[in-house]
């Protein structure tokens, strides 16, 4: 069991497989026992992972600038909701308190949660399992991307070994937590 940092997208996604497979990370997430911790917004597919992993019995944490409390609409059916000032301090103690870290498809900020924790654990900064959960090829472009700066030598192979990729949360979960 640990406790599984969740990034995902907080907007209105069009695609409702998205939200589907947001809801099925949740419950996921729940039959193995694991506690959710996430941006403790309840909308898009953050909203959605939640909602399911509590009705699969799981103990969630948001954690929530309080700024962004009326835009992301903050979960305050959540087990444990931390309100903090400043985007740094929601990533700070996001970390702080996650085992592993599972990003599903999202945007700007889901990217960027992505980035930090995934550059931290290839230098050194932290051993937290990191993997990206890609059912139909979301992340295809970034992975050719990437590739490109390995091939230039911007990019270590361990650096981009160091993330994982599923594309079943099941498999998912089977990297980052078990
Ligand atoms: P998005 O993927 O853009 O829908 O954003 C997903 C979540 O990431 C939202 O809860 C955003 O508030 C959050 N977010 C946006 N920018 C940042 C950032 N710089 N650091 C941490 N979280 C962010």
């Amino acid at each position: 069991m640990a406790a599984v940092c969740v990034y995902c997208s907080s907007s209105e996604v069009i695609d409702p497989s998205y939200l589907e497979l947001a809801t099925g990370v949740g419950t996921e997430l729940a039959a193995r026992g694991h506690t959710l911790v996430s941006g403790g917004g309840r909308v898009g597919m953050m909203g959605a992972v939640a909602q399911a992993a509590r009705a699969g019995g799981a103990r969630t944490v948001g954690v929530i600038p309080v700024h962004l409390m009326p835009l992301e609409v903050a979960d305050i059916a959540a087990d444990e909701l931390v309100v903090v000032d400043t985007m740094r301090e929601r990533k700070r103690i996001m970390d702080e308190r996650a085992d592993a870290f599972l990003a599903l498809p999202g945007g700007l900020g889901t990217l960027e949660e992505l980035f930090e924790v995934w550059t931290s654990l290839s230098l050194g900064m932290h051993a937290k399992p990191v993997a990206v959960l890609d059912p139909d090829g979301f992340y295809a472009p970034l992975w050719t991307y990437l590739a490109g700066l390995r091939e230039r030598g911007f990019v270590r192979p361990e650096a981009l070994a160091a993330l994982g990729r599923a594309t079943t949360a099941s498999a998912a979960f089977d990297l980052v937590g078990g």
